[in-house]
């Protein structure tokens, strides 16, 4: 109720949109206003179809796909996924060199000072061990071993996390069927028109090809690159980040499986871009991503090819987008979840991830009919930060290559750095500081795996530990790493946990 008494309350969202936006949006407002009488109505055109990538994930999708009452291991049969433990970038540094971006944290903090300032104190001590064997997610994905973690706190096999890679037509799938069972109406037509109220360009409607039209309170744009709501009928505008992140296409194929599958995705770094490999239970994905500016498309597609060979379930289909943002996801009774509000590009595999803080945001913020503009400027303020933060962590990727053979590389490397990067970076050189900002979807730990797989490190150690006594210290972390890798050896294998908990029915 508003304060004067009328109802102000929301009765008909309706969604634009089918893909992985649309659906994780029906299933959590579905979800989250269980009991009320607000309708979901969401319109998906089969003609149009949705963008079929976007298969990588990061942990947090649990934990949204759990909030809505599913299971682990139910979504990974249905979806025929895989375990990913976090992500290994081949030859980003140089051609030869190797790292993993894990899921979970390294080391063990003592007295309030983070693990890896004792890690640099050993370091400056001449002792040079492997961050990477510090991490129990690292040891893992190395090994191809996989168990789910322990609640344990104490035991090793509680510090890490893990995501999922899974098959994004499928989910969608699931997502539909547990978003019907409480009570969304899907219909499967093309929105022709947006019928737009005059005094303040709100929508009111939307015309559909099959003659009829709906209505509704608030309008959620999931559709897809085109932002036919948020920028066709809204004109929210686009704020284009060129200038930092040079990939624009994607060229996306279907191979065999990998027998056994790694539980990681790879990302090899190539001429004018990087390439993915996604494993699958039944499938695997590859696609490189690539900068139109330095490769041809079609040069583009004889790398791809020459090195995932000609084998292949699905030919490369190109994909073109510019990395940016929707300058307000959310415009009147219009709110943009999904590519519809932007996209960076599929490195680190934030996309799906902006999908669940996206629907989080206007779950918090849930207007009334009479929408107020502070929650829209709230929502938009919040998504602009977000989207700039992972923006930064995406450009130290590219910006950190030593790789001196091409002009895509060193182009990268010479980008002028946003002021709010410079920033992170100085603090942590300076002092192995790293800032962690409100609304940042990356944990300290994910900006320490960057910055020693590019070897930028600090230029000392924190002073405190000055006195420390360094042979203690070369046991203590010798304790850890042998634990770890005591844990690991015990796990079963990613394909043993597959065949044992997760097998897909195919
Ligand atoms: P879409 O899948 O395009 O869905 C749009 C929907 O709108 C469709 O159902 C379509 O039919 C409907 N529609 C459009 N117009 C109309 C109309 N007029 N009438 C009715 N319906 C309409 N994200 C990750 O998190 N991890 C990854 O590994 C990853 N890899 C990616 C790789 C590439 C190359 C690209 C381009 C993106 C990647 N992403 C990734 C992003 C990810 O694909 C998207 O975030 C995700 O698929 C959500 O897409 P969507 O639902 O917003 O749009």
């Amino acid at each position: 109720m508003s304060p004067n008494g009328t109802d102000n309350r929301i009765r008909d969202v309706v969604i634009v949109g089918g893909g992985t936006a649309g659906w994780m949006t029906a299933a959590a407002l579905a979800d989250h206003f269980r009991g009320s009488r607000m309708t979901i109505t969401l319109v998906e055109s089969s003609s149009i179809g949705t963008i079929g990538v976007g298969e990588a994930t990061i942990p947090t999708i649990r934990q949204f796909y759990q909030s809505i009452g599913l299971r682990d291991l139910d979504v990974m049969k249905a979806t025929h996924g895989t375990v990913k433990l976090g992500i290994q970038f081949d030859g980003w540094l140089n051609p030869e060199s190797s790292f993993i971006h894990p899921f979970g944290v390294y080391g063990q903090d003592l007295r309030n000072i983070p693990f890896h300032q004792y890690w640099l104190r050993l370091r400056a001590a001449g002792e040079q061990t492997d961050f990477g064997d510090y991490s129990l997610a690292v040891a893992l994905a190395r090994a191809g071993r996989f168990t789910t973690p322990s609640p344990n706190p104490p035991s090793t096999l509680s510090v890490f996390d893990w995501a999922l890679h899974f098959d994004a037509g499928l989910f969608a799938q699931f997502l539909r069927k547990n978003a019907e069972g409480k009570g969304v109406r899907r219909i499967d037509a093309k929105v022709e028109r947006v019928e737009q109220r005059a005094e303040d360009g709100h929508i009111t409607g939307l015309l559909l090809d099959n003659g009829d039209t709906i209505t509704g309170d608030l309008f959620v744009d999931c559709s897809g690159f085109g932002g036919l709501l948020i920028e066709g009928a809204m004109k929210s505008g686009y704020e284009d980040w060129t200038q930092w992140l040079f990939c624009d296409r994607a060229l996306a194929a279907q191979g065999n499986a990998i027998s056994p599958p790694p539980p990681y995705t790879r990302v090899t770094a190539h001429s004018a871009g990087w390439r993915w490999t996604i494993p699958l239970q039944h499938r695997t994905g590859h696609g490189y991503v690539y900068s139109s500016r330095f490769i041809s498309d079609g040069d583009a597609e004889e790398e791809l090819l020459g090195a995932v060979g000609r084998d292949l379930k699905m030919a490369p289909r190109r994909i073109a987008f510019t990395p940016g943002r929707r300058k307000q996801a959310w415009k009147g009774n219009c709110v943009a979840i999904g590519l519809s509000s932007g996209f960076l590009e599929p490195l680190e595999s934030t996309s799906i991830a902006l999908i669940e803080t996206g629907i989080e945001k206007l779950k918090q913020l849930f207007p009334g009919r009479q929408i107020d503009p502070r929650l829209v400027d709230e929502y938009n303020d919040w998504s602009r930060r977000e989207l700039q933060r992972v923006r930064d962590f995406v450009i130290l990727h590219y910006w950190a290559n030593q790789r001196q053979d091409n002009a895509f590389w060193r182009a990268c490397r010479e980008v002028e750095l946003p002021e709010s990067l410079l920033h992170k970076l100085e603090m942590w050189k300076r002092r192995g500081h790293i800032i962690r900002y409100r609304w940042e979807m990356f944990q300290p730990s994910s900006w320490l795996a960057i910055y020693n797989g590019f070897g930028i490190l600090p230029d000392g150690y924190d002073p405190a530990l000055d006195g420390y006594d360094v042979a203690g210290l070369s046991r203590a972390l010798g304790g850890m790493r042998n634990a770890i890798a005591q844990a690991v050896k015990d796990c079963p294998t990613h394909s043993e946990f597959i065949e044992r908990y997760a097998k897909a029915d195919m």
